[in-house]
């Protein structure tokens, strides 16, 4: 069935996408692969990628007309559905009053103060742009606070793409097999060590046998598709950071503002030293943040002797998309019970779905973070576990919801996300149309 016209009701009307063609070609000509994003140029699925025009609540159009129900949401930071009022009339009145000062404007302080509300385990922070910048920021002041240059991440876990985190990486890495990107000499990810995701025994291992100053980890993995911790997994990261002095860094880039309130460590209930933010948190403005204990953080300079800058950082128009939408998220408490329920519904659904049909593959999901693996594995708890997907099999699955229209992650390693904007009719469509898709490829 082909996507959805913006004037329709229903995801059937019919379209193809030839403005989209046109601008991906011409695109092409000028950015590698047409993107300024590498898993946007949908090389995993098929096809030339879509270019948007528009979108509000939970609703994409693209620049033929077409209209699609998005379960992309920006890869995280639309959790109130796209264009929400308050953080279009914040952003608004934001930039009337000049876009850049390159010092510190009222917002700034509101926003770091709103964040340690959310998360009592941040006594202090630092906004940066791009959650690549914080986590490469954070593991440097880890780092400086520890004297140790041993770090630990996930096979599978992506922290943004600087230099010494780019080693089993997952999200677009892992969807083109560039975990291991070229152009990084091997001095500089030496002192990077991986294991698997969910492997407590094998952290134990690394840190008997070598000096490890910091595990930065996704505490609910969403770059490889949805992974949950198994149970025992965090407590156990954050008894050995304890036991041999390492910093556990949770990187809730994705999760935070998402999986609760305080994000994952709210739910799980586990105080990492340091946190890092992005998405929700800049509400679909470039904006991050990592913070932590205040004594890690008195290593920042001015305070300390770990540098670390931005020009744009703090930016009032940023702070101002950021700001409102944490003032939402707090106003509406009620959100997460919500998309709980509305991504229990959507588990079930599809589960029955694949069941049905007859196609081997699991759910995965923690709150409105979701992936349908097609695999014949009972459950998904690592990178080699993620890898026995049939990827064909999801690129059929991604383009008949796609001319249904449904936007998916165009990978099989990306988590979806549900937000607000999504009702009980989305989500009904969502599975009826998922039902007629995986009979088709069944
Ligand atoms: N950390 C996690 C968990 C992410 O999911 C991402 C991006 O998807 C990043 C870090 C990097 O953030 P950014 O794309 O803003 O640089």
């Amino acid at each position: 069935m082909p996507a959805q016209q913006q004037t329709s009701s229903s995801p059937s009307a019919s379209s193809s996408f030839p403005q989209s063609e046109t601008l991906a070609q011409e695109a092409e000509r000028h950015m590698p692969g047409g993107v300024n994003s590498p898993v946007r140029a949908f090389r995993a699925v098929g096809g030339h990628p879509l270019v948007f025009s528009s979108a509000e609540g939970c609703h994409l159009h693209d620049v033929d007309g077409n209209s699609y129900v998005d379960f992309v949401g920006s890869w995280g930071p639309m959790i109130l559905g796209h264009a929400h009022p308050s953080v279009i009339h914040a952003v608004t009145e934001a930039a009337q009053s000049g876009l850049s000062f390159g010092a510190t404007s009222p917002r700034e302080i509101e926003l770091a103060a709103k964040i340690k509300e959310f998360f009592p385990s941040i006594e202090m922070l630092r906004l940066t742009s791009s959650g690549t910048e914080a986590c490469m920021s954070a593991l440097r002041v880890a780092r400086g606070f520890t004297g140790k240059a041993g770090i630990l991440k996930f096979e599978g876990c992506y922290h943004g793409h600087s230099d010494c985190l780019l080693a089993k990486a997952g999200s677009g890495a892992l969807t083109l097999a560039l975990p291991d990107s070229a152009g990084i000499p091997p001095s500089v990810t030496q002192h990077t060590y991986t294991v698997p995701y969910n492997d407590l025994e094998a952290t134990r291992q690394l840190f008997r046998e070598t000096e490890i100053g910091a595990i930065m980890i996704e505490p609910v993995a969403g770059n490889m598709g949805l992974i949950p911790p198994l149970p025992g997994f965090l407590e156990g990261l954050r008894d050995l950071c304890d036991e041999y002095g390492a910093v556990l860094i949770f990187d809730e880039v994705m999760t935070g503002f998402r999986l609760s309130a305080g994000g994952a460590q709210g739910l799980y209930k586990i105080k990492p030293d340091m946190t890092v933010l992005g998405k929700i948190v800049g509400g679909g403005m470039p904006l991050a943040a990592y913070g932590g204990r205040a004594d890690i953080m008195a290593q920042v300079a001015p305070l300390g002797p770990v540098y670390q800058a931005g020009t744009l950082s703090g930016n009032p128009v940023a702070t101002a998309a950021g700001l409102a939408t944490l003032l939402q998220l707090q106003a509406r408490p009620e959100i997460y019970p919500m998309l709980e329920e509305r991504g229990a519904q959507l588990q079930a659904g599809l589960e029955q779905a694949l069941r049905d049909a007859g196609v081997p593959g699991c759910v995965q999901r923690v709150g409105s973070m979701w992936t349908l693996f097609f695999t014949s594995e009972l459950a998904v708890e690592n990178y080699a576990g993620a890898k026995t997907s049939d990827t064909a099999r999801f690129a059929r699955f991604f383009q008949g919801m796609l001319r249904a229209g449904y936007y998916l992650p165009p990978s099989q390693f990306e988590a979806a996300f549900l937000g607000a904007a999504h009702g009980f009719d989305e989500i009904e469509g969502l599975i009826a149309t998922a039902r007629k898709v995986l009979l088709e490829i069944a």
